[in-house]
């Protein structure tokens, strides 16, 4: 094998993209400026859409047994309750964030990527590259030299300064937020509530906490001056809820300015970005790692089709298409909440809280909230590689996320598994079979879900299934390896499975 893939910046996106490539047998390199990995970072939030993808590669678990479940966000303004959301309401068998802290996600990626025979070259620095349109030649620095690496394709994870994003000259298109933010690290001594809450208060100097393993917390905080004291500033909005409270064993209080930026392209020939090289949020709703995450999963699939020569390299095109957009939804969410956040005077705070009381009492829109959140809305329908669903008017769509309730997640492979669901075991198992000898060689898995079969079915799955089917006796699911449907085919014909598979190896429509 040679080196076809140089990955830039080991960060939690970069660290993903390696080990999904290498679980796939491409040989890639990941490099990361720093001499060893990062003792304590930013991000504590891992939404239940990653846990969800995080559970088809034996990930989740040690996030799961580490991490706080933490199901509420219970949202406060100048003290009174506004809203609670409940992440327990989605459908997905994560019903809740795992908060740890960002370090112990990268660990736990490593270890992926270590089982994988793959390993991060620390303190090797990209200082240059060329693109032509058969390679990349890179230039590293390492050890106070430098050397020249050619690779087929370079992706640039190295966070919000990328330097595959500067050196390609692709625009990164926002604006900064003029108001810093802080974190830090700490026990709330005389805490009165649970430790299973995010809780955001929306006071004047907003702060908002997020529960950590040990009964620790990190604090948000919108410090109130450049240099004023960041355990003060918190405290002082804590007491209001909590009296009496103090804030101890006070650890890493470190500020940031951050920004809303998101790249004109997540390509340019043979270079392509992910994570924060590609965009940037504010970080109060904790999308960030997330999205790099889920960009990783999303990338990998198709580079790795295109560097074994299984699919044109159109195919890349369709990454950007699918993931830009969710990018420019996160970012605009996250200006709405700053906006909110941030608002002083007394008449706009009033609207915001009573805008904020009627969505968090109209069951639909909190319910819309809710699966934001989670993360649980992102779809790709429209997608150049998905093919519409065409005459399947209910049940879950091309498209969409498979439901994790349907408990097929840990089957996911790292090709394309097609799932035929039905209501009679035998035309299930009789169209499964036909798969299997049609199309065993691309599709990795063909699983058959049968709902007159109590044996193999439990009640929740079954009605999971009954939610997929919708209004179809028997359907045809092919899921990529994102765990995103790419195609439904209702009844048991199974030649839209050529066409959708064509589809991939052209690189799209
Ligand atoms: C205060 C705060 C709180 C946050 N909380 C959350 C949260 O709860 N949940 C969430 O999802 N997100 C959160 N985020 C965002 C999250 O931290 C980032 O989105 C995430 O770390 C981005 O990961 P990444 O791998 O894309 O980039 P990074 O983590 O920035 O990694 C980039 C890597 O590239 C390396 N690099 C840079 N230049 C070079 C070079 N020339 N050569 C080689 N290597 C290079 C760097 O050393 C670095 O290791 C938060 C952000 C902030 C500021």
């Amino acid at each position: 094998m040679r080196t076809r893939v140089l990955i830039v910046g080991a960060g939690p996106t970069g660290l993903t993209l390696a080990a999904e490539l290498r679980r796939r047998s491409v040989e890639c390199i990941l490099i990361d400026a720093l001499d060893k990995p990062l003792s304590w970072d930013r991000a504590t939030i891992v939404h239940p859409r990653t846990m969800e993808l995080l559970s088809t590669i034996g990930v989740s678990d040690e996030l799961f047994e580490t991490g706080v479940h933490q199901r509420f966000i219970d949202i406060f303004s100048d003290g009174a309750h506004l809203g609670r959301m409940d992440l327990a309401e989605t459908d997905s068998p994560f019903g809740f964030n795992v908060n740890v802290s960002e370090e112990v996600t990268e660990r736990a990626m490593s270890r992926h990527l270590h089982a994988n025979s793959g390993t991060v070259q620390y303190g090797h620095r990209l200082t240059g590259m060329e693109l032509a349109d058969d390679r990349v030649l890179a230039r590293i620095a390492h050890a106070g030299e430098e050397y020249e690496l050619e690779v087929e394709w370079i992706v640039g994870c190295g966070g919000l300064h990328s330097p595959v994003r500067e050196f390609t000259g692709i625009p990164f298109e926002g604006h900064s937020i003029s108001q810093s933010w802080a974190v830090v690290d700490t026990t709330i001594d005389g805490w009165p509530w649970g430790h299973d809450t995010n809780f955001a208060f929306l006071d004047h100097d907003s702060v908002i906490l997020t529960p950590l393993p040990d009964l620790r917390w990190r604090a948000y905080i919108r410090p109130i001056s450049d240099t004023s004291d960041l355990i003060e500033d918190a405290s002082t909005i804590i007491r209001r809820y909590a009296p009496g409270a103090s804030l101890i064993d006070n650890a890493n209080p470190t500020r940031f300015h951050c920004h809303t930026k998101v790249a004109a392209d997540y390509r340019q020939g043979r270079a392509l970005l992910a994570g924060d090289a590609a965009h940037v949020c504010s970080p109060s709703q904790g999308h960030g790692m997330n999205s790099g995450i889920q960009d990783a999963f999303n990338l990998a699939w198709k580079l790795a089709l295109v560097c074994h020569g299984d699919a044109d390299p159109r195919l890349l095109d369709s990454y950007e298409a699918e993931r830009r957009p969710v990018a420019l939804t996160i970012t605009s969410s996250g200006d709405g909440f700053e906006t909110m956040q941030t608002l002083k005077d007394d008449q706009e705070r009033a609207e915001r809280d009573a805008s904020l009381r009627a969505t968090f009492s109209d069951p639909q829109a909190r319910h819309g909230e809710i699966l934001a959140e989670a993360e649980l809305n992102i779809s790709y329908e429209g997608s150049p590689i998905v093919v519409p669903s065409g005459s399947a008017g209910t049940g879950v769509q091309a498209g969409q996320r498979l439901p994790a309730a349907i408990g097929l997640y840990p089957l996911i492979g790292q090709m394309h598994t097609a799932i035929v669901i039905g209501e009679h075991s035998s035309l299930v198992e009789e169209v499964a079979s036909t798969i299997r000898a049609a199309y065993g060689g691309e599709i990795g898995t063909v699983v058959s879900l049968a709902l007159d079969d109590p044996a193999t079915v439990d009640a929740d799955v079954r009605a999971a299934a009954g939610g997929v089917l919708g209004d179809a006796s028997l359907t045809i699911l092919v899921v990529r390896p994102d765990a995103h449907i790419g195609l439904r085919s209702d009844g048991a014909e199974i030649d839209s499975i050529r066409s959708y598979l064509d589809l991939i190896r052209a690189g799209g429509r």
